[in-house]
């Protein structure tokens, strides 16, 4: 009798910025020896080719062909960089601009039409922990191991403003705190695909945990025991 092909895994993980998805998927993908796939920076390589080829980011026509025709991979390691057409973008699409330039291009349905179906295509091949806005509601509804991250929005804001230091990046944190919740709210209000969450995720606020703990409450959870780092989860 031959087995049963087994589904890939699929973790999703969703959440507004600065919970600490990032951090969090990619130290997951890796507990569980899965590709870990960032599908915001994704949404980020389609803004950064519409600016520089001068297309309007809500143009749905030209942004739809512009997606269509793009090519965008990850490199897998450690540290792994972000392919647009083979050039490494990664350190481009990481700016305070670049992010409402993605919140904005994400909101037009032609570009997640695009995104969505080369994210479901990556996530086949070999599995894959997503993060993301949609992952759990869209793009595998199917997967039994959806997580949503929340934390206070002060909190959020204070994480983008000490990594936007770490990388020297001059800023302020009044302004990043109201872009965090501008885009925060664009996110939640966008008609295609709003950032959301329903009965069949487990939540977590990351506001007074660890990463360590975060990420040993999914990993514990997806593999069927409870995290050793008690997060709290049901
Ligand atoms: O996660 P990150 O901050 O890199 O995402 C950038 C933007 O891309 C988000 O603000 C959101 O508008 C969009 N996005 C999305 N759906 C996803 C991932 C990101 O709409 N699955």
């Amino acid at each position: 009798m031959s087995a049963t092909p087994q589904e890939p895994l699929i973790v999703a993980i969703d959440g507004p910025s600065g919970v600490g998805k990032t951090t969090a998927s990619r130290l997951v993908a890796s507990a569980l020896h899965l590709p870990h796939i960032d599908t915001g920076a994704m949404y980020r390589a389609i803004a950064l080719a519409a600016m520089r080829a001068g297309v309007a980011l809500d143009d749905e026509p030209k942004l739809d062909a512009l997606a269509s025709a793009a090519t965008i991979d990850f490199t897998p390691g450690d540290r792994p960089r972000v392919l647009l057409d083979g050039e490494d973008v990664t350190n481009f699409i990481r700016t305070p601009e670049m992010s409402m330039a993605a919140s904005h291009v994400s909101a037009v349905p032609a570009v997640r039409r695009v995104l969505v179906r080369l994210q479901q295509a990556m996530g086949r091949r070999k599995g894959g922990v997503l993060e993301g806005r949609d992952i759990g509601t869209k793009v595998f509804p199917e997967t039994p191991h959806k997580f949503f991250l929340t934390a206070r929005p002060e909190v959020r804001a204070q994480r983008r403003y000490r990594e936007l230091l770490a990388k020297g990046t001059a800023t302020d944190l009044q302004q990043v705190l109201a872009e965090t919740i501008q885009r925060d709210t664009q996110d939640s209000t966008r008609a295609d695909s709003p950032l959301s969450f329903d009965d069949s995720y487990t939540v977590i606020d990351t506001s007074d945990r660890s990463i360590e703990e975060v990420v040993d409450a999914i990993a514990g959870h997806v593999s069927g025991r409870s995290g050793s780092g008690s997060a709290g989860l049901p």
